[in-house]
């Protein structure tokens, strides 16, 4: 590797020749995971493939205590950047670093533990393990279960947890940003630190829903429950709703789970699952879903989306506002969620039309004053991400102030930028 990286500094084009920094980066780091300077297409793109950049090395970390190496080493660099890439299911390059090492977190998803404590059971789980290894490890070998799921699994444990992680049972549970006693986390300072609400409570609340912006995840202490029963009747004897809009499907527990599965292996199947997805999630307050529905599903949208369009209620007092979480002021506000799941072009609209049309109904929820926010947001600007976070933006600055000072981490959300100075 010392070979190609001398090459890759002392090549013939010097005006071309990539950052000196890394050289002295990569030789000092000495990791038990390893690094790879040419990185496949996998480190450049997500599931969105609406972005594309080009990264210098793509890390597969063994330890948190690798983690903390890279993080030191970049700190002792002018400009190097780094993001943690959970499975890639960003839509908007949210996980990219352009020019920056990308952190592959599925390196780490060993070492399941539950524990329990004071008769509660818990489990263990590195970050980088998907919730779908979550439903084998703890459904399938123990009976045991999270309160609160996303809908479809293929995604990361520290990856949702830097978003919120939302489903149908974030109504009653809240968010798994709600559902988690306990973190490690490396700060953007090479620290590794354990954190709970009682113990490095700050950096605890500033990770969850942290958009990676303040440490990467290396675990967490996932709250567990008895796995639901299966008698249907019973649970349905407890709820109050319109008998007309039952529709009841009988499956295991195991197999609700995995529903989204089907579509991911049907959408994979027939060429649509690596197209682009200009996916949008909002949540939209109770108070202003009436006229978006007016709007939006029966104007804008009144074609469809191409897939799957989600709406339920969610309950803001199911979601701790300590966490870097920005919501709706509203008591009751909904998940709206556009999933397309479109061919390419020419079978299917070009993309840039549906991005424009994703931006027509954001347009249209600010200029009608909405109580909204964008579900796992981006934006161009650092001006868009302070509307975004609005009076939640002094205390999102001062917390990465203390844990990633030179602006390391998260480089692709395009919050802040990396700050010159080591
Ligand atoms: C098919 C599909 C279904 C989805 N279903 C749901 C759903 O049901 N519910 C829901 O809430 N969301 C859902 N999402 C959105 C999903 O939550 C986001 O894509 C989220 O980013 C998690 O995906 P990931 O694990 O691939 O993380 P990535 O996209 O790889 O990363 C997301 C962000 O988190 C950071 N990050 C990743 N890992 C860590 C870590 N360990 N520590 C710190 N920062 C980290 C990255 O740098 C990046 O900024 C879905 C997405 C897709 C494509």
């Amino acid at each position: 590797m010392i070979a190609y990286l001398e090459h890759f500094v002392h090549g013939t084009d010097k005006e071309s020749r990539p950052d000196d920094d890394f050289v002295d980066f990569s030789e000092a780091l000495d990791l038990q995971g390893t690094i790879d300077c040419a990185p496949n297409a996998m480190a450049s793109k997500d599931f969105g493939g609406l972005q594309s950049v080009k990264p210098l090395a793509l890390i597969r970390p063994a330890t948190a205590d690798d983690i903390a190496r890279v993080l030191k080493a970049a700190a002792r660099s002018s400009n190097l950047t780094l993001a943690a890439r959970g499975n890639g299911h960003s839509i908007n390059g949210q996980a990219l670093a352009d020019q920056g090492i990308v952190l592959d977190m599925r390196s780490m998803e060993e070492n399941f533990h539950v524990v329990w404590i004071d008769g509660s059971a818990y489990v263990d789980v590195p970050a980088g393990a998907l919730w779908e290894d979550v439903l084998k490890r703890c459904v399938g070998e123990r009976g045991l279960a999270p309160r609160s799921w996303t809908d479809y699994l293929g995604l990361t444990v520290g990856g949702t947890l830097s978003n919120a992680g939302v489903s149908g049972q974030t109504f009653r549970y809240g968010p798994q940003t709600s559902n988690v006693t306990e973190l490690e986390v490396v700060t953007g300072k090479g620290d590794t630190l354990v954190c709970s609400e009682t113990e490095n409570s700050e950096l605890f609340f500033a990770a969850l829903g942290g958009l990676g912006q303040f440490g990467i995840i290396t675990r967490a202490r996932v709250v567990l429950q008895q796995a639901p029963d299966m008698d249907v009747d019973r649970l349905l004897r407890r709820l109050r709703f319109l008998r007309a809009f039952k529709f009841q499907v009988d499956v295991g527990y195991t197999q609700f789970l995995l529903r989204v599965k089907r579509v991911e292996e049907d959408a994979k199947a027939n060429g649509i699952w690596d197209a682009p997805h200009p996916w949008l999630n909002l949540f939209v307050s109770s108070h202003n879903i009436i006229d978006f529905d007016h709007v939006v599903f029966k104007g804008i949208l009144s074609e469809g989306v191409g897939g799957p369009i989600l709406v339920y209620p969610l309950l803001r007092s199911k979601w701790d506002p300590r966490t870097s979480v920005a919501l709706p002021e509203s008591d009751i506000f909904y998940i709206v969620a556009l999933l397309r799941f479109n061919p390419p072009p020419p079978r299917g609209p070009a993309p840039e039309l549906l991005v424009a049309q994703n931006q027509e109904i954001i347009q249209f929820c600010s200029s009608r004053g909405f109580d909204f926010k964008p579900y796992l947001p981006h934006y161009k600007c650092q001006e868009d991400w302070k509307r975004h976070f609005g009076n939640q933006w002094t205390r999102f600055v001062s917390r990465k102030t203390s844990f990633d000072p030179l602006f390391i981490l998260a480089p692709g959300q395009k919050i802040f930028s990396r700050n010159l100075q080591p």
